[in-house]
Formats: C-alpha cells, structure tokens, sequence
C-alpha cells in the first residue's frame, strides 16, 4: 500500500498523535467546554466525536446525528482542533464532507462487514480526506488488512489503523482484549501504515488506560485516540472509560516516551510470544475447568448407577493413549505421565466428594 506519512499532511505539535474528544456528542456545551479543555493540554491535535453511534439495543441512544456536526465546525474555528468522526454509511461520510470535518474513521464493527466497508470507501473516492480504520471487533488480522485495502483502494492515501482491541470469550480485566501481537504483525507487514492505540475501548473503564498507552507507546505506535468528557460520570455512552481533560493531561505528562531502542523486532517478537503464551494458558485452563465439568457429571452417573470410582482399565487406556500421541508432538514422556497422574488424582478426589460426600 501507498501510504502518506502522517508528518506529510499533519502538523503534529508533538509526537505521539493524541487524538481526544467525548464518546458521544450529547450538548453543544459539553461538546465546548470538553474541546477548550482538550486544547488547553497543547497536546491534543484532534479533536473526535460520535455523531452516529453504533449501539446493541435500539432503544439506546444513538447519538444527537447531523446537528452535532455544527457543533464540530464551531470548535474547529474556536479551538484550531481538526476533527473526527465515525462514519458507518455513504450518508454519513457526505454529511460529514458538507460539514468539513478533517478525518473519518470506520469503526469495529462496520469493518467486520466487507460490503459496508465497500460502499463506504466508494464515498472517499476522489475526496482525499484522511481515514483511520479500526480493527475488527473480531480478533482477525485478515479482514483489518482487507478493509485498509478497500479503503486505499479507493484512493485514500491518509491511512491510519486504530487498535482498539478484540472480542475475546474469556473474562477479562479489559473490556477488549488488546491481544498485541495483532497490532505488531500488522506494523510488520505494513511498516509504513500509521498505528494508534485507542486504550479507551480496549481497557472499557478508566483505572486501566495509563497502563495500557504507555504499552502502546513501548510498542511503537504512533498516537493514542483517548475519549474524553468534561463530565464523564454523566456521559450518555462509555461513561465507565471516558476522562476528564484534566485527568487526560495528567496521563500524557505521566506516558514515558522512550526513544526508538533500535531493538524494537526482538521488542516486538518477544510481545507476540508472552502473548501468544497468555492466550494458550487461558485456552488451558478453559479446557481444564470443561474437562472437571464433565468429571462432575461422570461422578454423578456412577453413582446413580452404584459404579465405582476407579475403572482401572480405562486409567490404563488413558495413559497408553495419551502418552502415545504426547510423543508424536514431541512432549517428554516423564512430564507427560506426571500430569496424567496429577489430572487423574484430581478427577478421583471430584469424584468420591461427589459419590461419597460424608466420607471422601
Ligand atoms: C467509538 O470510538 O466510540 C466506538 C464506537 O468505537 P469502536 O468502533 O472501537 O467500538
Ligand atoms: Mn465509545
């Protein structure tokens, strides 16, 4: 892809990028007030908004749509912020040319849908307005790079990604998952595509989001969009995630921005090993907690049935089975036969509380 360096076609008063503004535009004047307070900070270059919002149910808010746009235009005059908002349909990206807005994005869950994100670029054709394209709420790397195509198809030569994080089954402390190593393969493929990091959907409340830009910025990305409030509790959406401009300020001021280590491939690969390795222990330990699950049951069938507990030919079956097909992948055999053996004591011990809960 053909990309033009962000430093080509934005003044950025300060590396990294900070893009900043409300979740949702809900009033003119919280919309004012939080962009004064934004471009007080002097770190802030663009200011976003919601204008259409993307809700589950239908009967939530869906954001205050075309007059918030003049809203926008009037703290672009007052303020010198550029702007942003998320454009999800044709409609909204001609609305949002009409009304000057600086810079679109498409969010996660438009990019899941190839059509939608089709037809949207078709609207960016020959406009040359910048676009960012953030990943898929699903944790597929294709089809973030398949909507960046289609939208550079399309002529857009202002490229950005947003990292926001990924549906993940498993409970978590993050609203998404950041799973990194998604974000570092596609730096890897495309060294050239600007990254952000949009910690404010990944980390879903507030306490997180400095631990989390500061990741961002160890990895070598290149801005943060944080979503900010003049007064976030009362916030119609996100209230949960969103900051202050105060407290923005104070986040930037504390972000250490270390220099380029020029060792940031090792940086890099070990990132996308301890994350690969965080995702294989929680996918063991979800099988571990079904393969109890189903001990539990087995218990409860014997003792229905009046079996006992220890059928010795199926723990030698078991054990021959498993430490066969072990070897083939190239597991040691001793460690192989310790944890069968731990994994069968604990399915014994389930199983007498179970059959005998006086006496286990
Ligand atoms: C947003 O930025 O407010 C938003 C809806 O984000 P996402 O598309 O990442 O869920
Ligand atoms: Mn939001």
């Amino acid at each position: 892809m053909n990309i033009t360096p962000l430093s080509e076609w934005l003044t950025i008063k300060q590396k990294p990028l900070i893009i900043s503004g409300p979740c949702s535009a809900e009033s003119e004047q919280q919309m004012l007030n939080t962009a004064m307070g934004l471009s007080d900070i002097g770190q802030v270059t663009i200011f976003r908004a919601g204008i259409w919002k993307p809700r589950t149910r239908p009967d939530l808010f869906r954001g205050v749509g075309e007059k918030g746009l003049k809203w926008l235009q009037q703290i672009k005059d007052t303020t010198g912020l550029k702007t942003a908002v998320e454009v999800a349909t044709p409609y909204h990206v001609e609305k949002c040319l009409k009304a000057s807005v600086d810079v679109l994005w498409i969010g996660a869950r438009t990019v899941v849908n190839p059509f939608a994100v089709e037809e949207i670029s078709n609207a960016f054709k020959g406009v040359g307005i910048p676009v960012m394209v953030k990943n898929p709420v699903v944790p597929d790397i294709k089809t973030w790079i398949g909507a960046l195509e289609r939208v550079h198809k399309a002529g857009v030569e202002k490229l950005i990604a947003i990292h926001r994080g990924f549906y993940y089954y498993k409970k978590s402390i993050y609203r998404n998952s950041p799973m990194w190593e998604i974000p570092i393969e596609l730096k890897r493929l495309h060294p050239h595509l600007p990254v952000l990091c949009d910690p404010s959907h990944i980390c879903g409340k507030k306490e997180l989001l400095f631990e989390v830009s500061q990741k961002a910025m160890d990895l070598e990305m290149d801005g943060l969009m944080i979503e900010s409030h003049i007064n976030p509790e009362q916030a119609m959406t996100d209230a949960a995630q969103q900051i202050t401009p105060v407290e923005l300020k104070n986040l930037l001021k504390r972000l250490v921005i270390r220099q380029k280590s020029g060792n940031i491939d090792f940086e890099d690969k070990l990132e996308a090993f301890r994350s690969e390795i965080d995702k294989l222990d929680a996918e063991l330990l979800e099988i571990l907690s079904r393969r109890m699950d189903i001990v539990k049951e087995i218990a409860a069938y014997k003792k229905t049935n009046k079996i006992t507990i220890l059928q010795l030919k199926r723990w030698s079956n078991i054990i021959t089975d498993r430490v066969e097909s072990g070897i083939t992948k190239g597991i040691n055999k001793d460690f192989l036969l310790k944890l069968l053996q731990i994994i069968h004591k604990e399915t014994i011990d389930i199983q007498s509380k179970i059959i005998n809960p006086k006496n286990p």
